[in-house]
C-alpha cells in the first residue's frame, strides 16, 4: 500500500494528515495527487466519499505553499467551485485542516446567508476561495472579487452543477479566469454535456477514474434488521454469539459509540476492541494486528479509522448504526467480500434511520427486505 510520503507531500501537510488520522491515501488520492502536483490538468471521475476533496486540496495547498504565501498581499490564487453550500463548507473544512501548518489562507462563500462576513474575509485577503456559482457571480458583479491571479481552478461535482442549472454561470465565469492556469475537473458521472464542458476547459488532461462505489455491492450478501435503538445491543450480542468463529468488523458512526459497544461486548464476554481517531497510532496498530491475527474476534471502528483496514478474508461486517452519507455504507460493506471471498453485511436500522436507509438503497439500486426478528 502506498503512503502519503511516497506521494511527495510536504512535511507541514503530512503533519496535518497525521493529525487527521489519515493513514494511507485513497485510490483517487494516489492517482490524482502526483498528476496535480506536476501542474497538469486533471479530469477525475469520482464521487463524494472517495476522498476526492483531499485529492485536489492537498496538491493546491502544496503548490501555493511552495510559491510562498506569507508576507505579500494575498490574492485569490486558487478557486474551487462547487454546487452546494454544504459541499462548499465541507471543502472549506478540508482546506482548514490540511493547510493549518502552511500559512495558506482560504475562505468560503455561498448564498442564502448575509454577505457581510464573506466580503470582510475577502477584504482581509485569501489565497484560496471556495465558492458556489451564484454567490461568486454576485460578489464579482459587486466588485468584491477579482480572479486575475487565479493559477489553480477546481470544478467540483460538475454533473451536479449541470443538474442544478449552473452550467451557464460557469460558462460566463470562464473568460474571467486567466488563460494560464491549472484546472482540476471532477464529476461523479460523465454525461455528454459534461464531457463537452471538460473538453473545452481542460488542456491535455490526465484522466483519473475510481470505480463508482455503488458497484462493489453485488458480491456481498446484505441483510437489514429493523430494530429499535434500545434493541441493538441485544441483537449484536446474540448475533455474535451465534457466529462463533468469525472475524467481525462492527461500524459505529461515532468514537463514543465505538467505545460504548466495546464495553457492552466485553461485559457480555465477547472479546472486542475499538479503534478510532482518539486512540494513539500505536494503539490502533496494535488493535489492527490483533484483529488480523484473529486474536481479537470483533473490532469496532469508526468510518475514518476503518479507512486503513484492509483484510482480505473478512466474512462479516455489521453496521451498528447508519452512516451520514450513503456512499459510506458502500465503503463499509466493501470491507467484506474481497478478492472473491464470500461476504455478508448486516445493518441495524432504527426508526429514525429509515430515511437514510432509503437513500442508501437508492444509491446501491438494491432493495433489501428486512429480516424479521421473530423468524430468526
Ligand atoms: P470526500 O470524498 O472528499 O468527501 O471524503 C470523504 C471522507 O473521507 C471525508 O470525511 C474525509 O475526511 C475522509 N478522508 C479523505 N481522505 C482520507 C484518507 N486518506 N484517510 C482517511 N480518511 C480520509
Amino acid at each position: 500500500m502506498m503512503t502519503f510520503q511516497e506521494l511527495n507531500i510536504s512535511e507541514p501537510i503530512l503533519r496535518a494528515l497525521a493529525e487527521k488520522a489519515y493513514e494511507t491515501p485513497t485510490p483517487i488520492q494516489e492517482k490524482a495527487i502526483p498528476v496535480a502536483l506536476r501542474g497538469k490538468d486533471l479530469l477525475g471521475t469520482a464521487q463524494t466519499g472517495t476522498g476526492k476533496t483531499a485529492a485536489f486540496a492537498i496538491p493546491i495547498i502544496q503548490q501555493l505553499a511552495r510559491q510562498g504565501v506569507s508576507g505579500k498581499r494575498r490574492e485569490i490564487t486558487a478557486l474551487v467551485l462547487t454546487p452546494t453550500r454544504e459541499l462548499a463548507a465541507q471543502i472549506g473544512d478540508c482546506f482548514q485542516d490540511y493547510a493549518r501548518h502552511t500559512g495558506v489562507r482560504h475562505t468560503v462563500i455561498f448564498g442564502g446567508v448575509k454577505q457581510k462576513s464573506q466580503t470582510d474575509a475577502l477584504a482581509r485577503g485569501v489565497d484560496v476561495l471556495v465558492a458556489t456559482p451564484g454567490r461568486l457571480n454576485d460578489l464579482m458583479n459587486q466588485g468584491f472579487i477579482r480572479l486575475d491571479n487565479v493559477r489553480h481552478f477546481v470544478l467540483d461535482e460538475a454533473d451536479r452543477m449541470l443538474d442544478m442549472g449552473f452550467i451557464a454561470d460557469i460558462k460566463r465565469l470562464l473568460p474571467k479566469l486567466p488563460k494560464e492556469k491549472q484546472t482540476l475537473f471532477f464529476s461523479a458521472t460523465m454525461p455528454p454535456a459534461i464531457a463537452d464542458l471538460a473538453r473545452t476547459i481542460l488542456r491535455n488532461p490526465v484522466k483519473v477514474e475510481v470505480t463508482p462505489v455503488a458497484s462493489v455491492v453485488d458480491t456481498i450478501e446484505q441483510h437489514l434488521y429493523l430494530v429499535e435503538k434500545e434493541q441493538k445491543k441485544e441483537l449484536l450480542i446474540s448475533l455474535l454469539k451465534r457466529e462463533r468463529e468469525k472475524s467481525v468488523l462492527v461500524f459505529s458512526r461515532t468514537k463514543h459509540g465505538a467505545d460504548r459497544i466495546a464495553r457492552i461486548l466485553t461485559r457480555a464476554g465477547i472479546g472486542s476492541e475499538a479503534i478510532h481517531g482518539d486512540k494513539s497510532q500505536g494503539a490502533r496498530e496494535r488493535a489492527l494486528a490483533n484483529f488480523k491475527s484473529g486474536k481479537t474476534r470483533v473490532m469496532i471502528a469508526t468510518d475514518i479509522a476503518a479507512r486503513g483496514i484492509d483484510i482480505v478474508d473478512l466474512p462479516l461486517v455489521i453496521n451498528y448504526d447508519l452512516p451520514d452519507v450513503p456512499e459510506t455504507y458502500v465503503h463499509r460493506i466493501g470491507r467484506t467480500g474481497r478478492a472473491g471471498n464470500a461476504g455478508t453485511a448486516l445493518t441495524f436500522c432504527s426508526r429514525e434511520e429509515q430515511v437514510m436507509m432509503r437513500d442508501i438503497q437508492k444509491l446501491t439500486g438494491k432493495k433489501l427486505r428486512p429480516v424479521t426478528l421473530e423468524a430468526r
